[in-house]
């Protein structure tokens, strides 16, 4: 059934843009087959145009399946004066090879006299003659108006006419932007119904959250008719960042009542927060909307007695509906139903009644409180659920270790030494690497090839550390999550300790583990 509303992510363009995001290739990847799996129905991987990075991210997507989401890539028209089959950017375009090409143009006449400096009706020339060079080849073509509602309130008649140009020539879809987030929702609301009532084509809405309201202004505009809202997740981007998806999504399903992502999706919802905060390597906000872990935390006295009584009387929606839960434990069934979904996916037959879930949850729980995170790292969450589900083995053990650095003018090099025991055996190797957890990694998949040679085939592809709040007066905690890859799939897991070569040793035996658990 088609949605009332699409989803387009653009966490991976916009978002990246925000202070202190910085996606590598594989980050991209791993988030893109999440936001996929979660079922926003647009993906936007980058601006080919505008970085390496970005073209080398297309090339990696195309060679996988996408279940639901469209991927679009993202650009701008073409330049003043060169034709658009001879502008190079618009030609990354067409090579990123995705479904889905989103362009961006000028509305406002200030921007095209003062920034882009050329007349009126050559920017009309450009995003025509962009918007149907794309048609032309197949594209399912965006037009996103850029400053589109400060344009509006500027020259109406121009505005209006760029929006046509991009309509005239094929746009599926003109997606209308408060670039400088600095609108009013009576406003958005306004001029989404002029554009509704002068267009033919569909219309959708981009919102910045400059001064707190970009969800706000994307609801206005939704609510006006609009069928399509672009954001982030986490609202991460420029500035004070962008429409925040994990804010909008649930607005649209619970307040607005209108479809968009699969319902199923929605108790993912912060999971799927959780899971961008820790690729991005970002600390989780407590205090997000719907999603935060103190969205629904009830402190103490009448509150806490109230919501025991009638947990609608200070909740305005069941937390559990996009898999929060309740800080204060009445019951642990929204942990519980959790564990039970993140279990499924794993491939484990688990359900409500499964006897061991109980021993599952504490055990997740308690690790929780010592700084594991498993949101990103379910490589090591199904370990964790299949030790007590099935009461398996472990394949092997770290034995001892030892890692040591030396340096001379020259050089600095770090040396591991392990001895791994798998059943009887115990092998013992050396290697050498650039840093500590190189050097680790190196003699930890060598020992183990030993007795098992598909752990050849498996790469570390990122390492991340996060040093925890340390409580009071103890020392503070490093939690490591590292990404591995066996060229097929890629994993996360995680370890936590005072001292980093520890946390890392626990990953990256985690990694292995799991490597050789799956299929
Ligand atoms: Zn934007």
């Amino acid at each position: 059934m088609k949605p009332q509303v699409e989803i387009y992510d653009t966490t991976l363009r916009d978002g990246s843009q925000g202070e202190g995001i910085n996606f590598s290739v594989a980050d991209k990847l791993r988030i893109a087959e999440k936001l996929d799996a979660f079922g926003v129905h647009y993906i936007e991987g980058g601006w080919p145009g505008s970085n390496p990075k970005d073209i080398e991210f297309y090339a990696q997507a195309r060679r996988r399946k996408f279940k639901n989401a469209r991927l679009a890539a993202f650009g701008s028209t073409r330049k003043k004066g060169v034709p658009v089959e001879s502008d190079d950017q618009v030609r990354l375009l067409l090579e990123a090879e995705t479904p889905v090409v989103t362009i961006f143009g000028k509305t406002s006449m200030l921007h095209v006299k003062e920034v882009l400096r050329c007349t009126p009706d050559e920017n009309l020339a450009m995003i025509g003659d962009t918007v149907r060079f794309l048609k032309d080849h197949d594209k399912f073509v965006i037009y996103d108006a850029e400053h589109c509602f400060d344009g509006y309130k500027l020259n109406p008649e121009y505005a209006l006419a760029t929006w046509q140009a991009a309509e005239k020539a094929g746009a599926d879809f003109i997606v209308l932007c408060d670039t400088n987030g600095g609108c009013l929702p009576d406003e958005i609301a306004a001029i989404t119904k002029v554009a509704l009532g002068k267009l033919n084509c569909k219309v959708g809405i981009h919102t910045h959250d400059d001064i707190g309201l970009g969800v706000a202004n994307a609801l206005a505009s939704l609510a006006a008719g609009a069928v399509h809202v672009q954001g982030t997740i986490n609202g991460y981007g420029e500035r004070t960042g962008n429409c925040n998806l994990t804010s909008v999504i649930p607005c649209i399903a619970f307040k607005l009542k209108k479809s968009c992502v699969p319902a199923k999706s929605l108790p993912k919802l912060k999971e799927l927060s959780q899971f961008v905060d820790e690729i991005a390597n970002m600390r989780h906000s407590p205090r997000q909307p719907w999603v935060g872990s103190s969205a629904f935390a009830h402190k103490g006295g009448a509150h806490v007695n109230a919501v025991q009584k009638l947990t609608t009387s200070y909740e305005h929606i069941d937390p559990a509906l996009v898999g929060n839960r309740r800080t204060v434990l009445i019951s642990d069934l929204a942990g519980r139903s959790n564990i039970v979904i993140k279990a499924q996916e794993l491939g484990f037959p688990i359900t409500n009644d499964t006897p061991e879930l109980k021993a599952i949850l504490n055990r997740v729980k308690e690790l929780e409180n010592q700084g594991y995170e498993y949101e990103a790292a379910e490589g090591s969450l199904a370990l964790l659920i299949g030790k007590t589900l099935r009461h398996r083995k472990v394949p092997f053990t770290v034995e001892t270790y030892h890692v040591s650095m030396r340096r001379d003018s020259r050089e600095s090099v770090c040396e591991a030494t392990v001895h791994i025991r798998v059943g009887k055996i115990v092998h013992h190797e050396v290697a050498e690497g650039d840093g500590p957890v190189n050097a680790l990694d190196g003699a930890l998949r060598a020992a183990l090839a030993r007795s098992f040679p598909k752990l050849k085939k498996v790469t570390l592809t990122d390492y991340k550390v996060r040093i925890l709040d340390s409580g009071t007066g103890t020392a503070a905690k490093t939690r490591v999550l590292i990404q591995s890859s066996d060229g097929q799939h890629e994993w996360g897991t995680v370890g936590v300790n005072e001292n980093i070569i520890e946390a890392s040793l626990q990953a990256l035996a985690d990694s292995m583990e799991y490597a050789l658990l799956k299929k």
